[in-house]
């Protein structure tokens, strides 16, 4: 950490068709970040907007404050996270949403915890009461899984709002996955953390990107990229299929030799088969998710491609 007096603060906004809010957005955030240094800087991630967010960035960027990196495509929240990340060295970096969701209140919190020496900040939403029933059971079953099958602790509601010390940056920077489970990550990397509850807010404008689709899809590649486990349920489901069989197998020659019932014909013999066959095409899916993610990995594609910047002259 630096003395007392001076730090630099990055600040990462991913930002996907964020036209109706970025600039109300950027004028909020800038003067939140003005009274806490005077060197800050603001990262824009432009996700692939289709919209007219990257000529409403464009006319804040000043060449000193506020700075676009404008990604070749939509990537991802993530994704877009990271590149920001990696764009920056200042001494701390906060990751916020620009759909005003994040309190800007709780910058300078995050700052003064940052200052008392805590490495990694991070805000824990106090309620998710405006999301579907469905979102919310989905994101409380996915927490569990991943706090009973991996060592590591996923903070339950901890979302990407948070502050981030420069060891924590290069933490993540030297972290060489390209599926970039950040929830994961965050928690993996350790440090001194501290979780700070904040009320979540209303989406200003616009519509969340996140579709039940998107959400299931980063939760099953979160568990595939951080647990083994459901490999090993499949496996012990193997196991108890196969004991069952022998004790049932037991069981009818028993019947047939000793009692002389006779064989009760196919239905028993269907029900087995069809039991099985669905075992087995569940097992397959199962490995399939995690070949898919090794196929990813050793791909060694670079995890984003940068159509544009703009205001990074100056460090870079
Ligand atoms: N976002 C992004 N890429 C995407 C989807 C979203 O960069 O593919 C940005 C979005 O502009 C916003 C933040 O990520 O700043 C959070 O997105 P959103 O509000 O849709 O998610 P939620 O609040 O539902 O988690
Ligand atoms: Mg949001």
């Amino acid at each position: 950490m630096t003395d007392n007096t001076s730090f630099s603060l990055s600040c990462v906004v991913p930002v996907y068709n964020e036209g109706p809010v970025i600039a109300q957005f950027l004028e909020a955030l800038q003067e939140r970040l003005q009274g806490i240094t005077p060197d800050y800087e603001i990262i824009v991630v432009d996700d692939g907007s289709q919209d007219n967010t990257v000529q409403l960035v464009e006319g804040y960027c000043d060449g000193q404050h506020i700075k676009l990196l404008e990604l070749s495509r939509n990537f991802g929240k993530e994704t877009a996270l990271t590149a920001g990340i990696d764009a920056t060295d200042s001494d701390a970096v906060i990751l916020i949403d620009a759909d005003f969701q994040h309190p800007l209140d709780m910058i300078s919190v995050f700052v003064d915890y940052w200052r008392q020496g805590y490495q990694m900040v991070y805000g824990i939403r106090q309620d998710r009461d405006n999301e579907s029933y469905l979102k919310k059971k989905g994101a409380q079953l996915f927490y569990q899984i991943m706090h009973y099958s991996t060592g590591i602790n996923v903070p339950a509601h901890a979302g990407d709002f948070r502050l981030m010390d420069r060891k924590v940056i290069e933490a993540l920077k030297s972290m060489p996955e390209r599926n970039r489970f950040m929830k994961g990550i965050y928690a993996w990397v350790g440090y001194k953390t501290i979780g700070l509850p904040f009320q979540v807010q209303d989406r200003m404008a616009g519509e969340s990107g996140w579709g039940f689709a998107k959400l299931t899809s980063l939760a099953l590649s979160g568990i595939t990229a951080f647990t083994t486990l459901p490999l090993r349920i499949v496996g012990g489901l193997g196991l108890l299929i196969s004991i069952i069989s022998v004790f049932y197998a037991f069981f009818i020659i028993f019947r047939t030799l000793f009692l002389g019932t006779p064989l009760p014909g196919w239905p028993t013999v269907i029900v087995a088969i069809t039991f099985i066959g669905g075992i087995q095409l569940l097992s397959l899916w199962v490995l399939g998710e995690y070949i898919a993610g090794i196929f990813n990995e050793v791909k060694q594609r670079p995890k984003y491609l940068i159509q544009r910047q703009i205001g990074f002259n100056k460090k870079q």
